[in-house]
This record gives structure tokens, sequence and C-alpha cells, in this order.
């Protein structure tokens, strides 16, 4: 029985092995490694594919996060709200920005950030939402940012799994003050190891992010440091990839939403609860599926050599490393955290691999009797 992969980065690669194998030529004979023409080209070519001004290249995606924030204003002692439902990432890039991050529900149909509850959470000392696009679908821009407008607050976006996903004709990254992106290797746009962007829509924050992901340089002058900054760049092998990969995006995107068409049709009429996905320009990071019976599916799954997974077992709210006391209750991410299972997508996928994903969940609830 072959093994279905979660993720299979080296089918992605094989298809483009001839153009990888010369970036690695390309980037020896321009001796370009930190910063260069790799990495103006993908920060040119990469803001203009998210319909934004301008984008820095950053070491990785919590950089990126932590920059963001930085960038939109959030400074120590401020109340940042973020949706329990994400990658710790998200919360750890607040608090190392020194403000406190105030988790919230999320919406059961799509456990996307839920406007309701970013309204409740909202008090005198908050100063940012971040919207994080889950699973490669955009949180409600539209409405978060109504919110956000009349309490006079910033808005980061975290696009780490939402790489040329829009809403509204939109896409991931121009919508909020600043946005970030992460390029770990599997991500819908991913280096060859760490990288991250952070996209802006104003080149005064962007030259800002810019000096201090840059120890604080000026951009006039290489021995002016206008600030006390830190390194986090993107370096130019790891840019050319992602030139070669983004050359990609449209098209592997294209196919994850065929994927998951594919999904919808061999599980609809299974005892799994699909979520609601397929908003305009969805681009499938992850599929994920609800049941009660999470644990053991998993493992039926694995002993069926086929590659699943959770994301996230633990919402952050009830992470060691941001429980308080008295952790809030947050019920919605609370019971999806012990019911949600990713089941493998990526653009090198096959139908027939869908189909026997399907047809292994099936036997697993036929053979305990659940309709
Ligand atoms: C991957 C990810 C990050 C962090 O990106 P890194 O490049 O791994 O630092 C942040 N937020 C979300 C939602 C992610 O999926």
């Amino acid at each position: 029985m072959s093994t279905i992969e979660f993720v299979d980065l080296r089918a992605a690669h094989d298809s483009i092995r001839g153009e990888l194998d010369d970036v690695w030529a390309t980037t020896l004979s321009r001796s370009g490694f930190i910063g260069g023409p790799c990495v103006d080209e993908f920060e040119r070519d990469w803001a203009a594919a998210c319909g934004a001004r301008a984008a820095v290249g950053v070491g990785n995606g919590t950089d990126a996060l932590e920059l963001a924030l930085h960038a939109a204003g959030v400074r120590p002692g401020d109340e940042v709200i973020v949706p329990t439902n994400t990658f710790v990432a998200t919360a750890s890039a607040v608090v190392a920005v020194g403000a406190h991050p105030v988790f919230v529900d999320v919406d059961p149909a799509d456990l996307l950030l839920s406007t309701d509850h970013v309204a409740a959470a909202i008090g005198p000392r908050t100063t940012a939402i971040v919207a994080v696009h889950l699973f490669g679908q955009m949180a409600p821009m539209r409405e978060i940012l109504d919110i956000a407008r009349r309490h006079s607050l910033s808005v980061v976006e975290d696009a780490a799994q939402a790489h040329l996903a829009s809403r509204d004709g939109r896409a991931a990254g121009s919508w909020g003050t600043t946005a970030a992106f992460s390029f770990y290797p599997g991500k819908n746009l991913g280096a060859l190891g760490d990288g991250g962007a952070v996209v802006v829509g104003d080149d005064d924050i962007a030259e800002r992010v810019r000096s201090i992901a840059n120890h604080g340089r000026s951009a006039q002058s290489r021995h002016v440091h206008l600030l006390s900054g830190r390194n986090s760049r993107l370096d130019g092998l790891q840019a050319a990839v992602l030139s070669v990969k983004l050359r990609r995006l449209r098209e592997w995107n294209d196919r994850r939403r065929l994927v998951a068409s594919w999904y919808e049709q061999a599980l609809a009429d299974l005892p799994v609860t699909r979520l609601r996905r397929g908003a305009e320009d969805d681009v499938f990071h992850l599929y994920v599926v609800r049941t009660p019976r999470r644990d053991e599916l998993l493992a039926h799954l694995g002993a069926n050599a086929i590659g699943a997974g959770v994301h996230y077992p633990v919402p952050c709210h009830l992470q060691p490393a941001f429980s308080t006391d008295r952790p809030p209750s947050l019920p919605v991410a609370e019971q999806a955290a012990g019911e949600i299972i990713s089941l493998p997508i990526h653009p090198h996928i096959t139908e027939s691999d869908v189909e026997r994903v399907a047809w292994c969940v099936a036997g697993f609830f036929r053979a305990r009797h659940v309709a």
C-alpha cells in the first residue's frame, strides 16, 4: 500500500527541478546572498500579486507578524484581539512586541474570526485586531474593517495560510493596515527553508519595516543606524526559489480548489461535518472536516498509510504559554479542537488518492455502525 502524503513537497519540486537547479547556479554567479537583485525582484512581484504597494522580505512568518504588528502601531501594554483558533505564532508575535493577546472565539461554520466576538472583546486598551485567514480562506474583512474603523483600531492580516486568497475581489494582504506572510516550505508558496514577508500599502511603512529588519539601517547610508533594529532578512537564494514557484502559484491554487471539490463530492454522504468553504478564491491550504471520533479516525487513517493532521488540537488560550489563572471560556473553538482533522491536500495529489482517503473514512464509520 503506497503512502498518501499529507503534503508532498518532493512532487512539487520534481515538477520544477530544472528551474530550481538554475536558481542555485544563478545565485552563485550573482553572489547576491542577502538582499540583492533576486530579493528586489521577488518583493516587487509579490507586492503586485497581492495588489499591495510594497512587500518586504524577512526571515520567517513569525518575524513578519511581529514587524507587521509594530508597523501597524502596536506598542507595549496594548491589547490585541486574536482568534484563539490559529497557529501559536500569531499570539507569540503579539507577545514579542510587548502587547497582550486577547483571545476570542470563532464562527462555528468556518472556524474563522467572528465579528460578534471581536466587537465584544474591544476595551479601552485595544489597539489592533489580527485577522487570520486560516486554512486558506479569508476572514470576513469587510466587517472586520468596519468594526476597526468605528473604534480606530489597526488591522493586521495573518496571511500565512492564504497566498493569493481573495474576498470581494481583493487579495489577502491588501486589506489590513499591514499583513504578514510565511514562506515556510509547506505553505502554498514555500521556500526551501524559512522566509516571510510584510506586505503594506504605504511606502513609508515599508521603509520603516525594511530598516528595522536590517539593523535599523538608514536607506541612505549604510553606516547610519536610525533605530535599534534587528536582523530578519530574506536571502537571495530563497527569493529566487520563491520567484520560480510564484509563476506556478495560481495554477497550484487552482489545483487545490479542484482537489477540495473532489473531497466535497466524495465525503458528501459520510458522517463528517464539512466546514463552510469555497468563499470566492479560497486557496485551500488545508482541507478540514469534523467528527467527534477524530482521534480514532486519525489513527485509522495513519494505519492505512494516509497522512492526516490536526490544526490545531489546543486553542491558543489553553496553551501553557498563554493561559492565565482564569482562561476565558471559548466554547466553539474548544469543541472544534477535539473534532477537527485535516485531510491530505496539495497540488499533486490525484483524484484516486482522494477517493482512497474517502473510502478509508467510509470504512471507518461503517465498521463502527455510524450511518
Ligand atoms: C505558518 C504560520 C505562521 C508562522 O510562520 P513561520 O514562517 O513558521 O514563522 C503564523 N501564522 C500562521 C497562521 C501560520 O500558519
